[in-house]
């Protein structure tokens, strides 16, 4: 059995108003199933009120990026053990912005999953190719590329800790969301994989969708049979857009 997971990432948005807006609507929500998990992922300065501000209800916290150390002379970076201080549950990895305008590679990924993990915190390992890779026909050599860079550097027992997200990159923030088809065919094959390390990894690891997913198109991807989730960007700024997905996944 796989508990549905929606996490919110805000990126480098939003405000105090917004996480108290976000929590009264949350604190006002009480039909929400318990059968699922939900995560809000602010910037870094929004985590300390953020565990206040969804104090009693389902929502739990998660960071979107951290350090592969965990303390030093490296001006600007947040370590796991801080996060955890703070309450955090979740941490994004390898999200396509860190990789791309950040330059975090595969090594730079899996140091920062294997931080996550020492600290108890989960990772959500994000995956996903751009549409020059896809019409290129690379996409499992990319996707799959990724999942592997880090599960093969992990034990078993690590890997069981891991949520994954496939985002295709073409579809992050244009609008443009992979057909309920197409996002099937990938975590198909993401799971496929997963079943080489073993077959109780491929049977619970959650595999969520992001890329412009949004109420009007959540109920079609969630219902896919290896969809087990979503990571939403821009319809996670708006409490009742958020919410309504989060009733889709319920
Ligand atoms: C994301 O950045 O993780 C994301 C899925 O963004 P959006 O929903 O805006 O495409």
């Amino acid at each position: 059995m796989r508990i549905p997971l929606i996490a919110g990432n805000w990126k480098m948005n939003g405000s105090l108003a917004l996480l108290e807006d976000f929590g009264n609507a949350f604190a006002r929500t009480e039909s929400l199933s318990k059968a699922i998990e939900i995560v809000i992922i602010p910037p870094f300065p929004y985590l300390a009120n953020a565990d206040e501000a969804f104090e009693g209800t389902l929502v739990q916290i998660g960071a979107q990026t951290l350090y592969s150390e965990n303390s030093g002379a490296f001006t600007g970076e947040v370590s796991a053990s801080m996060l955890k201080e703070f309450g955090v549950h979740f941490v994004l990895v390898g999200h396509s912005e860190r990789r791309t305008l950040f330059s975090e590679d595969d090594a730079a990924v899996l140091a920062r999953t294997r931080q996550a993990l020492e600290a108890g915190i989960t990772p959500v390992l994000c995956v996903g190719e751009t549409l020059e890779e896809r019409d290129a026909g690379r996409i499992d050599d990319i996707v799959l590329g990724q999942v592997a860079a880090v599960l093969d550097g992990l034990t078993e027992a690590e890997r069981q800790k891991l949520v994954i997200a496939y985002e295709p990159v073409w579809a992050i923030g244009t609008g443009r969301t992979a057909t309920p088809e197409q996002a099937q065919q990938v975590h198909a094959a993401i799971r496929a994989r997963l079943r080489t390390y073993s077959e109780s990894l491929a049977d619970d690891m959650r595999l969520l969708y992001g890329g412009s997913m949004k109420p009007s198109n959540a109920d079609e991807l969630l219902a896919q049979p290896d969809i087990d989730g979503g990571l939403i960007g821009g319809a996670s700024l708006k409490p009742e857009d958020f919410i309504a997905i989060c009733h889709a996944a319920g």
